[in-house]
């Protein structure tokens, strides 16, 4: 299954220029991976904090 996630506030690593996600939208991200519908293949969810 795949998820999109959309207008998702991430943070790039100064260093290394990978994209980080802060704990507070890490749990949030995991939240919404809970509860959205494990039979379709795809799904588009916007971000909302
Ligand atoms: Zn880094």
């Amino acid at each position: 299954m795949i998820v999109i996630l959309k207008d998702i506030p991430v943070l790039q690593c100064g260093r290394c220029l990978e994209y980080i996600l802060e704990d507070s939208v890490m749990r949030r991200v995991e939240e919404i991976l809970s509860i959205v519908s494990q039979d379709s293949e795809l799904q588009v969810v916007r971000f909302a904090a």
